[in-house]
């Protein structure tokens, strides 16, 4: 493996991929690629990248493998346009986005069939090129979500690119993973979300965030996510997110109703439940 590699979005996500890629040894060139010069010039001191640019014209004629589109969902579209100006024919393109769906046979449409669906199950509630740590991937589950379009040896391109990170490659469909990602991690974050919400509803003469239990922390550590991220995640994967909100919205209500109705023995039962569920995840 060593062909040239470009990252649009060096941030934590985009800057992770690159520094993992240099701790095992990768030797084609990184390029980076973001709207911010800052991302650029803090990626380069870092020695995450070997070069950047915020401009697509300076990739013009470089010799790039691969691509990976590491920005907030909603811009890989335009991204993809203006790299489908200056890449060469066989570059091949890939992304790190929380969303697939419709997304990807957007992306295979512009990028005529170059475009592998990735996504990579790791991350925290850091954002930017600075937090990049280097093992993000080690043993974590990375899907990739090939389609009718997807040449095999593309799909093997991107496999042997994550599996060189440390990551454990699973294919999906990519309407599927949205439907199991809107459930698993879109709801928890926006649950997260809306509990900072309902605390800042609540806080009336007391300030409520003065006495934050362990149970708070825990529970709304995500809602430290970056906001604009999360836009585009909840946007792009709406139809999944609002089934998946309903069906919370009437757990909670069934919670609700226990509570009210001072159902001693079925609101044990609720909470037992929920609790052997969450024991079997560790
Ligand atoms: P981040 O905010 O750390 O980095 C995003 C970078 O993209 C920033 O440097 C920003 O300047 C740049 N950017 C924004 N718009 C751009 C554009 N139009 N063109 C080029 N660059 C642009 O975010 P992140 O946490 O690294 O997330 C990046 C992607 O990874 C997102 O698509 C997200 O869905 C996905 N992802 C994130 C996590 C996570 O835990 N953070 C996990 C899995 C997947």
């Amino acid at each position: 493996m060593s062909e040239n590699l470009l990252v649009v979005g060096v941030g934590f996500m985009g800057g992770s991929l690159a520094l993992s890629l240099k701790k095992r040894g990768y030797r084609g060139k990184i390029y980076g690629l973001d709207v911010n010069p800052e991302a650029i010039s803090t990626a380069l001191d870092l020695g995450v990248i070997d070069h950047g640019t915020i401009r697509y014209e300076d990739i013009k004629g470089t010799p790039i493998g691969v691509v990976f589109l590491a920005s907030p969902v909603r811009t890989f579209r335009s991204i993809a346009r203006d790299l489908e100006r200056v890449l060469e024919r066989d570059t091949l393109v890939s992304d790190l986005g929380s969303v697939k769906g419709k997304l990807v046979s957007d992306l295979e449409e512009i990028l005529g069939g170059r475009f592998v669906g990735g996504h990579p199950i790791a991350g925290t509630e850091k954002s930017g090129v600075e937090h990049s740590v280097p093992d993000l991937f080690e043993n974590k589950k990375v899907i990739l979500t090939p389609t009718d379009r997807t040449r095999e040896e593309d799909l093997k391109r991107i496999r042997d690119i994550w599996e060189l990170v440390g990551g454990k490659v699973e294919v999906m469909d990519p309407y599927l993973h949205d439907w199991v990602f809107g459930a698993v991690s879109h709801l928890p974050h926006a649950v997260a979300f809306a509990l900072i919400d309902s605390l800042v509803e609540m806080s009336g003469e007391v300030d409520l965030f003065k006495y934050p239990g362990g149970g708070f922390r825990d529970f709304t550590r995500i809602a430290a996510s970056d906001p604009v991220m999360w836009r585009d995640i909840f946007l792009e994967n709406k139809e999944n997110l609002l089934k998946a909100i309903d069906t919370y919205t009437a757990s909670l209500n069934k919670l609700r109703s226990l509570v009210e109705r001072g159902r001693e023995e079925e609101l044990t039962l609720y909470l037992k439940e929920a609790k052997d569920r969450r024991l079997r995840l560790e």
